[in-house]
């Protein structure tokens, strides 16, 4: 959720923690810190707000020192405040720790802490942190093992960077549920709550498991088992980060970047994987678990957010295409409901970062069960692309807008192909592969008509919407209106087209408008009877439609019209349609396009 980084080493410690920062803000942006060990002990200076004005204090106090740690907060315990703000240290200033995750069991420790004469100076679970390393660190005299009782005592999520007076050399890090990798340089080491802080400072890198705890001098690294306190050997892996696509490139935002991104995005995911003209589909990624996927009579999709919705369009399509009975659960809901299993399941879970701590639960919550486990992942190398036993990576590139709209198109392409994959005697074979082929090219016509951005200009000043579809519009109507909700701050609900009648309808009037999905998909009379209800009541309409002449083309008050594709591929033209949408309203009203309020990117929270 939040960003990490830390340094230690023959460079100086905040330019690298600064630069770090910046590449990780996508993740959380509410406010930001840094403390470097100094000569004369540790200097702390924090800001509320973007990296940029923690940068701006940094260059007036400047910070000298060779070993440091920063973060980017996004708040889960306390306000958005400088107090709050990362990092903390105990009462004493010995131990200063950045923190990534909850601490769910904090309440108890602080209440221990104070009873003990500690004086807490902010509202976080974090500072818990420190203070028990101040404590424990009181309890035995040795910096490694209050270290490690401390983390012993933590329940919840974490990964944490520690520095302390105590031993001004050394620089730890450990890691449970959230990510951290070690990233070795040239007599320099650092941490990392993503390999993208790393892209300009060293490409060997370690990803960090579990119960881990990294101990760091200058003269090298010692990783160790926080149970058994046993050293864990690991060789480094060789990480390109020489990222292309990490900048702007000319766009005013990453969320439109990424938007035009998408025909580029289903080349890619689809390149050496399907061949029309062979009729052939070939996910490496699914062949060494091929006999296992033959004995499935169920499968069961796992996500959240925009995956979530990715994960509905997949259930028609396996559905339709495979022939198996799919459902789709919320990883949050999964993780506790107690739903018997078969083994003849096989589950998916999909994930942009691959480290969305909920769907981590869910999967971990099955690990024993015998039961197939697929990821539809983003991030190479992730933690869900390491839990699962197979899988097919979305090719997406690096996403940074918060709201998520390439990794969708990527998501669903991936889903298709899976499903084709697993029957291949499908009547719809051959007219997919055809259509996914063709699919790029008819994006790009559709993106440069940029009739869009007009028709948003125009809905840009209504409170409420509603977005319709029915079948494979369903999910994007829920997509359309997440989208909506995320970078606008509009209110939105998606529904099925037939749903609307059930309740929703009494929200119409000339100042709640539908947006509807009205793609030609063999009942498409329904959606005119959805389209009517919605007019009689004096309810604008915006429709997606592949016909301009239809029927439900002339109920709309304003068209958007995209390329007519094969039913199963309508959630990839509709879902551009809605990311577009969603942005230009956004942009009308002139929001933080990738830096929506209250969000961040990657929820590797609870
Ligand atoms: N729970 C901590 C806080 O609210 C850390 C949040 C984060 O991951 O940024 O400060």
């Amino acid at each position: 959720m939040c960003g990490i980084v830390a340094s230690l080493g023959s460079r100086p410690a905040s330019p690298f923690i600064i630069q770090g920062l910046k590449a990780l803000e996508y993740r959380g942006y509410d406010s930001a810190g840094l403390a470097v060990m100094g000569a004369k002990g540790v200097k702390c200076i924090k800001a509320v707000g973007q990296v940029s004005r923690l940068e701006r204090k940094v260059k007036f106090k400047r910070p000298a020192g060779k070993l440091g740690i920063g973060h980017t907060r996004w708040a889960t315990h306390g306000r958005v405040l400088v107090k709050n703000a990362h990092p903390h240290c105990d009462d004493k200033g010995q131990f200063f720790v950045v923190h990534n995750g909850i601490i769910e069991n904090f309440a108890i420790l602080k209440e221990f802490l104070i009873k003990k004469g500690h004086k807490f100076s902010s509202d976080t679970d974090s500072e818990v942190v420190a203070q028990l390393l101040a404590y424990n660190f009181k309890q035995v005299g040795d910096v490694r093992q209050a270290i490690f009782l401390t983390l012993r005592s933590l329940k919840g999520a974490y990964a944490l960077a520690i520095i302390s007076e105590k031993e001004p050399g050394k620089l730890w890090g450990a890691k449970l549920s959230g990510p951290l990798v070690l990233g070795i340089g040239e007599q320099q080491f650092y941490l990392a709550s993503d390999p993208m802080a790393l892209a300009n400072f060293s490409r060997r890198m370690i990803v960090l498991e579990d119960n881990e705890v990294v101990e760091i001098t200058t003269e090298g690294y010692t990783i160790s088992n926080l149970e058994s306190e046993k050293t864990v050997k690991r060789p480094a892996a060789l990480v390109d980060l020489a990222d292309k696509e990490a900048g702007l490139g000319g766009y005013s935002d990453y969320m439109s970047k990424e938007i035009a991104e998408s025909p580029r995005v289903v080349e890619d995911v689809t390149r050496g994987r399907l061949n029309s003209e062979t009729g052939i589909v070939k996910l490496g990624g699914l062949d060494t678990v091929a006999s296992q996927l033959e004995h499935i009579d169920r499968i069961l999709i796992i996500a959240c957010g925009t995956s979530y919705f990715a994960g509905m369009v997949g259930e028609y399509l396996f559905e339709e295409i495979s022939q198996i009975p799919v459902e789709v659960q919320l990883a949050s809901e999964f993780r506790y409901r107690n739903e018997p299993l078969s083994r003849s399941t096989a589950v998916i879970v999909i994930s942009q970062s691959g480290e969305t701590a909920d769907t981590i639960a869910a999967l971990q919550k099955i690990s024993d069960s015998g039961i197939l486990k697929l990821g539809v992942v983003n991030v190479v190398g992730s933690t869900l692309s390491r839990l699962t036993d197979a899988g097919v990576y979305c090719q997406a590139g690096l996403e940074k807008s918060v709201a998520s709209t390439k990794s969708f198109i990527a998501q669903v392409t991936v889903l298709v192909m899976m499903a084709l994959y697993l029957n291949n005697h499908s009547p719809l074979y051959n007219e997919l592969l055809r259509g996914l082929t063709d699919l790029p090219e008819q994006m790009r016509g559709f993106l440069k008509s940029n009739s869009v951005a007009k028709i948003a200009k125009k809905y840009a000043k209504y409170n409420n919407f509603l977005f319709l579809g029915r079948r494979y519009a369903y999910p994007v109507a829920l997509e359309g209106a997440l989208k909506l909700k995320e970078i606008s701050y509009i209110h939105a609900e998606g529904l099925a087209g037939g749903e609307i009648k059930h309740g929703s309808l009494a929200l119409v009037d000339k100042n709640c408008p539908c947006f509807a999905t009205a793609l030609s998909n063999g009942i498409d009379d329904k959606t005119v009877n959805s389209l009517a209800e919605i007019k009689a009541r004096k309810g604008k309409i915006v429709a997606v439609v592949d016909d301009p002449k239809s029927e439900a083309a002339k109920l709309t008050d304003d068209l958007i019209v995209v390329p007519k594709v094969p039913e199963a591929l309508q959630p990839l033209v509709a879902g551009l349609a809605c990311h577009l949408f969603a942005y230009h309203v956004a942009k009308t009203l002139k929001r933080p396009i990738d830096k929506p309020r209250n969000l961040a990117k990657s929820v590797t929270v609870e």
